[in-house]
């Protein structure tokens, strides 16, 4: 019988690592037209390596502390990333106040008694303006594939810090099956829209890029409205809106246990490649029953 069926298809996945909450989770998989993949942490390893600090106004060891007493507190990838190489060169980290995520945005806080934030060069581009040798340098850092993040205290520039994360070593081959399965793939990040771009292009996606969260939740409806029926992969950090209104979230594994709760499924040992695994199971247990 059918339930029977989606049962065992349920139970076929949960033994690979492909977690559905449910049978109505792997029936609307079956029908899935469009899957959206963050970036960060889910097309990418999501352990980005710190590749550069700038001094501009403060000096490299300065901006590097600073930077590093804002992400304490973090579980953002680029947070790691920063925080590891502060103890890489020994650099102090002074206690921050009142340190916050702005989602989409960055971290701000205070340190040593002064406004310090840390985030998209767009998002610091709204608190103070930046002269355009720095906007230059930061655009060739980006036309390298590498995040930026720009340093900020007492309402001035204090430098910026570069990051690579590389493309997960599984991405493309996922991104090419799940195209063969008639599914389309398309990435959404929050970060720099040049970034994004070098990195899509390596993989073959469509790009949207310089996303707020909301703006990712947006996207999913407008795709929706055009009739079609998307999933959308992210580990759950700045994503929770849009993983909410897909049709189907999934969760990549290692993500947050925000992720977890609101996505409709998970792939458990963070392949991405078990996205597609996962959708081409539900599509062959649904064509079977009908
Ligand atoms: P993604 O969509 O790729 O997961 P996010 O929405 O998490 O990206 O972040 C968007 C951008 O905001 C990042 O590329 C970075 O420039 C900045 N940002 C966000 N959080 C942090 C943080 N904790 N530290 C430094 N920069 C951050
Ligand atoms: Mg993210």
């Amino acid at each position: 019988s059918t339930p029977a069926a989606i049962a065992a298809g349920l139970s076929a996945g949960a033994r690979r690592g492909l977690l559905m909450k449910g049978g109505v989770v792997l029936e609307k998989l079956g029908k899935i037209t469009t899957v959206a993949f963050d970036k960060t942490g889910t097309l990418t390893a999501g352990r980005p390596v710190v590749t550069d600090v700038v001094s501009a106004g403060r000096s490299e060891r300065d901006v590097l502390s600073l930077a590093a007493a804002l992400e304490k507190g973090s579980s953002h990838p680029l947070a790691i990333a920063i925080l590891d190489r502060a103890k890489n060169d020994k650099a102090p980290v002074p206690p921050a106040f009142d340190a916050q995520a702005v989602a989409g945005e960055g971290v701000e806080g205070t340190v040593g008694g002064d406004p310090v934030f840390l985030g998209s060069p767009r998002a610091a581009e709204q608190r103070v303006s930046l002269q355009p040798e720095y906007k230059a340098a930061i655009a060739a850092l980006n036309a390298e594939g590498k995040t930026v993040s720009v340093l900020l205290s007492r309402g001035a520039l204090a430098g910026f810090i570069a990051m690579r994360d590389e493309a997960r070593p599984d991405a493309l081959q996922a991104l090419d099956e799940l195209k063969r399965a008639g599914v389309r793939p398309l990435m959404l990040t929050g970060d720099n829209r040049v970034t994004a771009e070098a990195i899509a292009a390596k993989l073959g996606i469509e790009a949207r890029a310089e996303l707020l969260p909301q703006d990712k939740q947006r996207i999913v409806r407008e795709l929706q409205a055009q009739g079609l029926r998307v999933a959308k992969v992210g580990d759950g950090i700045n994503d929770a809106p849009a993983l909410a209104a897909a049709d189907i979230g999934i969760a990549m594994g290692g993500g947050t246990d925000v992720a977890l709760e609101t996505a409709d499924a998970a792939v458990l040992h963070g392949r991405v490649r078990d996205v597609p695994n996962m959708i081409v199971l539900s599509k062959s247990v649904m064509r079977n029953i009908h």
